[in-house]
This record gives C-alpha cells, structure tokens and sequence, in this order.
C-alpha cells in the first residue's frame, strides 16, 4: 500500500471518524459545492421536503462520503450507508429501501459499480419513492408496488462518466469535488492536529500540506507518519525539519511524489529520452502492470504538470525533467 494515495487503507479507519467536519461551516474548502449544498439544502428545509438526490463525483479521499454525513447533520435526518459492490443483488436493495423513514439520506458510494438490476431498482425509488418486488420465479412471477419513504439518495462517484444515462438523469444536483491547494490543506492538518493533539507547527503544516496531492486523506495520514517520527526521533514537535526528515524516512518527496511516482518519470526521462513512448512500454520499464501506471501514477502526474498524454504515448514536461535533476533538450516545453 502506498501512502500517497487518496484511497482509504485500513489504518485510516481508525482515526477518519473523528477527523470528519460535522456541519458545512466546519467543512474546508470546495467553496463552490458548499455554496451550491447550501442553496439545495437551505430550498429543502424552506419546503419542508425532501432535497434533490445528490451525487458527489471527484477523486478518492477529497470528502464525498463525510460531505454526504454533513448533507443528513444539516437536515436533521438519519444516514443509511452503503456501496455500489455491496448491492450486487436487488433484494439488498429493496431491504434497504424499504427500511428507510421519511427524510432519511441513503449514501451509496463507488454508485457507478451498482449491479444492474440493483440500478433499476434505483430508478424507480428515486423518481416515485416505489420498489417493485418481484415475488417467485420463471412465468409465475409477479411483481408487487411497494412505497417507500420519500429520501434523499447522495451517490459518490469517483467516475461520473461511468455512470449509465438514467442514473446520472435523476440526480437533481451534481456536486464536482476538486483537489484542495495546499493552503486549504493546511487548514486541514491544523483541524486534524487539534483532534489528535499533535504539536504541529506552522512551517511544518505548510510543508505537509505541499506534499498531499491535493488530499484531505493523504494529508492526514502524513501527519500521522510525521507525528510518530516526531516522537521517537525528536521532541514530538512537528517542525519543518522534522517533516522533511520523516517524509524522506516514507519516500514522499517534496511534490509528494514516491518511489513508483520518481521511478516512472525517471524511465521516461533517461530510458526513453522524455518520450514519446507507450504506456505499456513504460511499465514494463518499471515492472508494474499498465494498469497501475495509468490509474495510480498518472493522473497525479499530469495534475502536477510533469506528464503529458498525447496520441503518440506519454511525453515529460520540462518540470519533470527539472524535478529529476535534469537539464531538458531544448525542444522539450511545459
Ligand atoms: P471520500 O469519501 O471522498 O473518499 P472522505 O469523506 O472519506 O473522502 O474523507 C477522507 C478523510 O479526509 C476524512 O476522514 C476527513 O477527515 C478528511 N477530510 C476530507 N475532506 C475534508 C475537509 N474538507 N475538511 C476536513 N477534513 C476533510
């Protein structure tokens, strides 16, 4: 497991329920969601009805699931949590829907890996607040209405265009969730640090924050790596230099990348003279599958404008090739 990434590792659970912001003011940044959450919630309560159904779609670890606890805080109703793969059979489903109560906000993350006949299911609940229930099998079977409380569904998505047409249609509001800058990520160690009591001080929060990929989860997850080397190798006060220390102990360099990260940039660089090249090629080079290169490494080096996808394979920016130690070719820009 690495630790840069925004997915949730086991060890996160522990300590994720207490880092979670309770109520919209407390949440940090995405000031466009929350402004947009507002306004849906703030029609709802004026109403006096259930809000639209909610999906939050945006990379692993940038807050959908604790925005969606926030969503039910805000209206006074009781959370229902579930996940797309863990719905693989209708009955599920119907179970869940069928005990909910009035207002109630159903969560279902990862929604765009929901099985199909629990996806159908969905539809009519969100649109008529109905399940149908067949009864029986082959000829014989019928299929019995049955009401459900009205609710609000939020799905979580970290890839919204693989949702299919009809789900993503009956979703009123769409929330888009971005990587946080590192200033809004201070904000967040500084809140996390507060919870768990450790002495973090100003420069060594700007220097996690820099290394976080633009997440809440990794943010949080180095402050806890820096926390124990700060306790058994210094006095327990997280300072820049300690920060820099026991990040170089995980192999999280300063733009937060880590080895896997520095390996691909550096085959592309020294093997393959900055590219272009293919990304299979690429990950024979540093004996992964292509499917880590592309799903793992990728896409935060593209963010971090060090790789650039073209039609003819994956090319190094000039700030990769600075980030190396390297002088660029000169026809080498970006
Ligand atoms: P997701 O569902 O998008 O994977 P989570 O809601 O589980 O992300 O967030 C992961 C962790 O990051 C949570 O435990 C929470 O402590 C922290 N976190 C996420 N967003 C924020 C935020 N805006 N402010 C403070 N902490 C946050």
């Amino acid at each position: 497991d690495r630790d840069v990434t925004g997915e949730v590792l086991e060890e996160d659970l522990d300590v994720e329920g207490s880092l979670r912001p309770r109520r919209l003011d407390e949440f940090i940044g995405q000031p466009r969601v929350r402004e947009q959450l507002e306004l849906v919630l703030e029609g709802a309560r004026r109403r006096g009805a259930p809000p639209d159904h909610i999906l939050l779609s945006g990379p692993p670890g940038l807050g959908k699931t604790s925005l969606s606890m926030i969503v039910a805080a805000e209206l006074g109703a009781a959370i229902r949590l579930t996940s797309g793969p863990a719905l693989e059979r209708a009955g599920d489903l119907a179970a869940m829907l069928s005990n909910l109560l009035p207002g109630d906000v159903l969560f279902i993350d990862e929604i765009h890996r929901i099985a199909r006949p629990a996806e159908e299911m969905l539809y009519l609940a969100m649109e008529d607040f109905r399940v149908d229930v067949v009864v029986g099998k082959g000829p014989g079977a019928t299929s019995i209405p049955l009401d459900i409380a009205p609710f609000t569904l939020v799905g979580a998505t970290t890839r919204s265009g693989a949702l299919t047409g009809p789900l993503r249609d009956r979703f009123g509001f769409t929330g888009h969730m971005e990587f946080y800058d590192p200033t809004e990520l201070e904000l967040v160690l500084r809140r996390a640090a507060v919870i768990l009591g450790v002495d973090l001080r100003p420069d060594g929060a700007v220097e996690i924050a820099r290394r976080s990929r633009g997440t809440p989860r990794i943010a949080n997850r180095l402050l806890r790596r820096v926390r124990d080397y700060a306790e058994v190798r210094a006095d327990g006060a997280v300072t820049l230099e300690v920060a820099r220390e026991a990040l170089a102990v995980y192999d999280v360099d300063a733009l937060g990348l880590d080895r896997l990260d520095r390996a691909v940039l550096s085959a592309l660089v020294r093997s393959f003279g900055g590219g272009p090249v293919g990304v299979s090629t690429l990950a024979v080079a540093v004996g992964e599958e292509p499917g880590t290169v592309e799903e793992v490494c990728e896409p935060y080096l593209v963010r971090a404008g060090m790789l650039a996808r073209t039609p003819r394979g994956r090319v190094a920016t000039a700030a990769a090739w600075a980030h190396l130690g390297l002088v660029p070719p000169p026809d080498v820009t970006g």
